[in-house]
């Protein structure tokens, strides 16, 4: 029995390669008191998750990975509880993922120019329904030989400073977190060590920058992600506590896309009920 919730998950209806009820299987299996369904830039799984738990005792916490972007990198932020019929989020996600077909063919041509002879058809074939993401093009280069795993293909082109990386035009995080409240929803920064280090040398997000969100109603911060190194997780929790803010845990499972084991990273229920505390308009 692991306990808690993860909150941080994927499915087929972005870059995971497990089904909504897949996830909720094997997060009743493990003895996950629950489960956060974070898609890339959609609530499409909400529905799905919540038909699969009723009766198991796992609670959904439906939320969104919201796709922001700070000087031409990739941020993601998490949006839980977000009522998926709020007009706003909707409209921006429905233009990130006709961004996201666009950008998808940059990329591919970007391979192809770099000698990775990949095709938009096999990477449209490897996200099924699901707006593309670059894991599925990940997997398009991986089986052209160019690269063994998806992990060198990010580490040889795709990260954000790679050759191959396009961004996504997206709002910036302060905007994103905005949008997520307004949508009812309770904003939570995802893995602030996975951002880089900009021309300053600081690693990650700069505070100033986590501020501005938290002074926009950021309510936590994803300190531990099994991305991050011990000294990146005592960082952003010490920066989490000095705003005010939660610290949350998520494994970021992607099924076969990503080693991450889902039930790897759990977020007390305490913390899960303080966060349903900061919803707008919670008492
Ligand atoms: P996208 O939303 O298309 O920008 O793709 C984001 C996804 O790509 C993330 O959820 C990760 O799964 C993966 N990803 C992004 N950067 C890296 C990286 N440097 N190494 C491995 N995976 C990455
Ligand atoms: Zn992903
Ligand atoms: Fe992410
Ligand atoms: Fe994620």
């Amino acid at each position: 029995m692991v306990g808690g919730y993860d909150l941080h998950t994927h499915t087929v209806l972005s870059d995971g390669t497990t089904t909504p009820e897949d996830n909720v299987r094997d997060a009743v299996e493990l003895g996950l008191e629950g489960l956060g369904v974070t898609d890339h830039d959609t609530t499409a799984p909400f529905e799905r998750a919540l038909a699969a738990a009723e009766g198991t005792g796992l609670e959904i916490v439906t939320g969104t990975e919201f796709s922001a972007e700070l000087e031409g990198r990739s941020v993601h932020v998490l949006g839980y509880w977000v009522d998926p019929s709020d007009g706003p989020l909707q409209t921006e996600m429905d233009r990130l993922r006709n961004e996201r077909e666009h950008r998808a063919r940059a990329i591919v041509g970007k391979f192809r120019e770099l000698g990775v002879e990949i095709s938009m058809d096999r990477v449209h074939e490897l996200a099924g329904a699901a707006p593309v993401g670059r894991p599925h093009i990940a997997q398009a280069v991986v089986e052209s030989g160019a690269a063994g795993t998806t992990r060198e293909v990010f580490d040889t082109w795709l990260a954000d400073d790679g050759p191959a990386y396009v961004p996504k035009h997206a709002v910036d995080p302060v905007a994103a977190v905005r949008l997520l409240i307004g949508a009812g929803g309770v904003a939570v920064l995802a893995h602030p060590g996975l951002y880089g280090s900009r021309d300053d040398g600081e690693p990650g997000l700069e505070a100033v920058t986590v501020e501005e969100m938290a002074a926009a109603g950021l309510a936590g911060i994803e300190a531990d992600h099994p991305d991050h190194t011990d000294a990146q997780r005592e960082r952003y929790r010490d920066l989490a506590v000095g705003l005010g803010l939660e610290v949350t845990a998520g494994s970021d499972y992607h099924g076969e896309r990503k080693a991450n084991r889902l039930g790897s990273a759990t977020t007390d229920r305490s913390v899960v009920e303080r966060l349903r505390e900061r919803r707008p308009g919670a008492s």
